[in-house]
């Protein structure tokens, strides 16, 4: 074993061998990848082996297709078969409600390049004839679905790695991790201690125990999963003589089960509701190559549904049932990238579906390590989505939710119940008292709408408008024409402050920093010139500055902001970040009542010209020292106004005793989000994402390209130069009673003309591939898109996709938002559009202005 390696990878399950092969591949040949045991000692040798592309999350379902095509590149490398049985899948639909879901699936697969197709229960069931077709009331069809040997897979990804120069040590664990001052680690193993520059961790079953290595808790949990195998049956074998063809998978959601072929009989796995942690708190070193006691009770009522659904199934006798651990993240996506807090501590683990996504892990993970950037847009999987609430018991809840609906519709509206209460405000109690219907924002209770005195609050989840719809319009009325209050503690807050600031700032930023006393809106850029922040920066002093973003955001931004402090340079280490998180909450009041309301709270004069637009002050309010900002994202006259949570009862209190007079309402997330739709107010994660250039996002006037040299600043240049391919424009939309969730395909009669690109891009840094999995060089890889795929439905073609929209209560519209090629936007020409909603395709018109205060006076007055 060498000493001293650029990266070490730890484990060599199907994820570890993955992640060393795209290293090698991206040219790090001095890697090395050590094994506690043989390869696939964790969860990898007992899977079920299957495969498949669909994923909630688009970016993800899109690495999903990668890793599918990457397999015979490996096998032709490596020389090792995978075994690919590609026998494509359906998702069955039994109800309305599921299928409904479907069509949304497919709609999406329209710009993803996806080649689903919906089809009958009787045409699923002619290439699956087990099943009893009478059970369904439709499905989805994706012919890039199926099974693999996971062993050989493994074995084929690490010997295309050796083949590229890697090196893999088994039988040797990693006891210890520490790092020098000068940031090398000493990978500590049983064999000796190696010197390397990066540490992979890819422990699968023992990626906690790797974490606590370095002092991190990975929130991720083993769960145990069983799958049974049939006898050899005479169906399975006729079907296949007659057709010449394999039985193709079957996912159900009813019984949240999966079932294909194996051999000459059938595989069928579970997510049971009566699921089971395996090894809650520490996984044992010496677990080996070990199977877990099945326990058909367990999962017998998934079984009885099974049974039901494919009775050609319950014939056959079962031959074994598997059951083995395998981990999972609270949201079933895996956890990928640099440990915020510490450097050059890797992570891919939590992979969950390791032969679906294995792949594009490992390829997003080895072009961060090598390029500084995953190359795509990986925030589904990024290792910093969840805060420090997501606890080993915070963790544990929410996976075992998330494994017993695995399969399940979470409809828009849906709030999931698991570890809830985590984080609350000391309004929690006053807000349930006000019939407040909760929602978790990033593990804090956040009130979304409020229930009419006398009705439960509880939401009647839909895919169509639900028993929020009028609350929610009182709400928007009430705050357009009097004034409303809601709680936005859920906002990032950070401070940065001290000698260098405020270049640390202009580095990052794209916007100048505003004079004291001011706030700007900002847009923050990656080399590549996209979008991976936006920001309401305020200058609260000489080298003091306060910063608003998005709450989900907040370590993903941290370890940006960390990554970037100046290293050298007169005072320049002293500048300081400061997340405030749930020590900085606050209130926001917004309607043209707000200034008399606010007004007699303080002291000081708030009159228009005393307190302008965009101004920022520190303020007693009701008695409490508070910052202001005259701002609110619901486009009305408003502030923002925050404080340390020791004051929050005592302002609302003042607030909702002073605002009485005027008609002072409460509202909620979702009402403050229907109302910036009416504003054509973007959000971030939906219409701004690490996909977009500032320009496509219509951040123009945010973006001061002379200011400085910011990072992105060239790329951005250049965008702007050559023009944006694609823009961020806003639709009213003739719905019916169902508005648009976000991801819906935009579709518009273009005739013969060509406004370029349509599919969504994935992709925009270092490395990319295009839908065959072939490596996209060159100037296809510089625009940014990967392979264009047309839908064609005479003159129409999708052109592009929602990123959300709702109903806009205030001007009593549909609204959506979403991104189509920048030519089209700009034609005035071009007409007439659809958005496809629920498999309905409505019409459209692209809405230039604001519909409410297009000129902004309101908010300015
Ligand atoms: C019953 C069952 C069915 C499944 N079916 C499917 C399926 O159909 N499709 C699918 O995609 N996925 C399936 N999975 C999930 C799949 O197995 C996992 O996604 C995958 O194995 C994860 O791989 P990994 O490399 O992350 O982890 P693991 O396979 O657990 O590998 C981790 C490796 O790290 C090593 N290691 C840990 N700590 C150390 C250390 N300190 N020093 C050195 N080495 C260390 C371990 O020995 C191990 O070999 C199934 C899982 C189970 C249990």
């Amino acid at each position: 074993m060498k000493s001293h390696a650029k990266a070490v990878v730890i484990g060599g399950g199907v994820v570890g061998c993955s992640v060393l092969y795209h290293l090698a591949k991206a040219g790090w040949t001095d890697i090395m990848l050590i094994e506690r045991s043989e390869l696939t000692s964790g969860s990898s040798w007992h899977a079920a082996g299957g495969f498949h592309t669909l994923n909630g999350d688009p970016n993800v379902a899109k690495l999903q297709a990668y890793t599918v095509q990457l397999y015979r590149e490996i096998e032709e490398l490596s020389g090792q078969s995978c075994s690919l049985h590609l026998t494509g899948g359906v998702m069955m639909a039994d109800t309305p409600e599921r299928m409904d879901f479907l069509r949304l699936a497919h709609a999406k697969g329209r710009y993803l390049g996806m080649d689903t197709e919906l089809i009958t229960p009787s045409e699923a069931k002619a290439m699956f004839p087990l099943m009893d077709e009478t059970n369904f009331v439709g499905a989805m069809w994706d012919p890039v679905e199926g099974h693999l040997d996971p062993s050989g897979t493994t074995h084929a990804y690490a010997k295309a790695a050796r083949k590229l120069g890697a090196e893999i040590v088994l039988r040797n664990r990693v006891v210890e991790l520490t790092q020098e001052v000068d940031g090398t680690w000493n990978v500590v193993t049983e064999q000796g201690t190696v010197k390397a520059e990066h540490v992979v961790n890819c422990g699968g079953l023992w990626a906690r125990e790797i974490g606590r290595m370095v002092g991190v808790e990975l929130p991720l949990l083993a769960m145990e999963h069983m799958y049974l195998l049939t006898e050899p049956m005479p169906e399975v074998e006729e079907f296949n003589k007659s057709t010449g063809r394999e039985m193709i998978g079957v996912m159900d959601f009813k019984g949240e089960i999966y079932t294909r072929q194996e051999r000459n009989g059938i595989l069928l796995g579970t997510y049971e509701k009566a699921c089971k942690p395996w090894s809650p708190v520490n996984t044992p070193w010496d677990f080996g190559h070990e199977l877990l006691q099945p326990d058909i009770d367990r999962i017998a009522p998934s079984l009885e549904i099974g049974f039901k659904h494919f009775p050609g199934i319950e014939k056959a006798g079962i031959k074994q049932i598997i059951n083995g651990p395998f981990t999972f993240a609270l949201d079933g996506n895996p956890l990928v990238g640099p440990v915020q807090g510490l450097t050059n501590f890797w992570c891919a683990c939590a992979v969950m579906a390791g032969f679906s996504q294995g792949g594009g892990v490992g390829l997003a993970l080895s072009n961060w390590m090598v390029h500084g950037d995953p190359g795509f847009d990986v925030w589904g999987m990024d290792v910093a989505r969840f805060g420090e609430w997501a606890t080993l018991r915070y963790t544990n809840a929410k996976v075992r939710e998330n494994y017993s609906r695995r399969f399940s519709i979470r409809f828009p509206n849906e709030e999931l119940p698991a570890a809830r209460p985590a984080q609350t405000t000391p309004l929690y109690d006053t807000m349930l008292a006000n019939n407040a219907v909760m929602g978790d924002s990033w593990g804090l209770e956040t009130p979304l709408w409020f229930a009419p005195k006398g009705t439960e609050p509880k939401d009647i989840v839909s895919f169509h408008r639900s028993n929020d719809f009028g609350p929610i319009g009182e709400e928007v009325r009430a705050t357009r024409e009097k004034v409303g209050v809601t709680e936005i503690a859920n906002f990032a807050k950070y401070e940065v402050s001290g000698p260098g600031s405020e270049d640390f700032l202009n580095r990052l930023m794209t916007n100048r920093m505003p004079k004291t006393g001011r706030i700007v809106l900002t847009p923050m850029l990656n080399e590549f010139g996209r979008l991976i922040g936006d920001f309401t920066i305020a200058k609260a002093g000489e080298e003091r500055f306060m910063i608003w973003s998005s709450s989900a955001a907040q370590k993903y931004h941290m370890r940006w902001f960390e990554k970037h402090l100046p290293k050298d340079g007169p005072g320049a280490s002293q500048v300081r970040i400061h997340r405030f998180d749930q020590t900085l909450v606050g209130l926001s009041i917004a309607g043209p009542k707000s200034r008399d309301l606010l007004q007699k709270l303080v002291d000081a004069d708030i009159s228009t010209k005393a307190f302008r637009f965009m101004d920022f002050r520190e303020m007693a309010v009701g008695g409490a020292p508070c910052m202001v900002n005259r701002i609110t994202y619901t486009g009305d006259l408003g502030y923002e106004i925050w404080m340390a949570p020791a004051y929050q009862r005592l302002v609302y209190k003042a607030i909702k005793d002073a605002g009485e007079e005027f008609g002072l309402v409460d509202f909620g997330m979702r009402a403050l989000l229907s109302m910036r739709l009416e504003k054509n107010f973007p959000t971030w994660f939906r219409e701004l994402r690490p996909i977009y250039g500032p320009f496509e996002g219509a951040m123009d006037r945010f973006v001061k390209l002379e200011k400085n040299d910011f990072i992105g600043r060239d790329a951005a240049a250049r965008e702007q130069a050559e023009g944006p391919k694609l823009r961020r424009v806003s639709f009213i939309v003739d719905a019916a009673d169902a508005d648009v969730m976000g991801d819906e395909p935009i579709w518009a009669k273009v005739g013969g003309k060509d406004y370029g690109t349509v599919e969504k891009p994935h992709g925009y840094g270092a490395q990319r591939f295009d839908t065959d999995g072939k490596e996209v060089r060159g100037s296809r890889a510089a625009e940014g898109a990967s392979a264009v795929r047309g839908i064609v439905d005479g003159d129409w073609r999708v052109v592009g996709w929602v990123t959300s929209g709702g109903y806009a209560h205030y001007i009593k519209e549909s609204m959506a938002q979403g991104y189509v090629p920048a030519a089209l936007a700009a034609d005035e020409s071009a007409g007439l559009f659809e958005i496809e909603i629920l498999g309905s395709r409505r019409p459209a018109r692209i809405n230039v202005e604001p519909p409410f205060d297009p000129s902004g006076e309101k908010m300015r007055a």
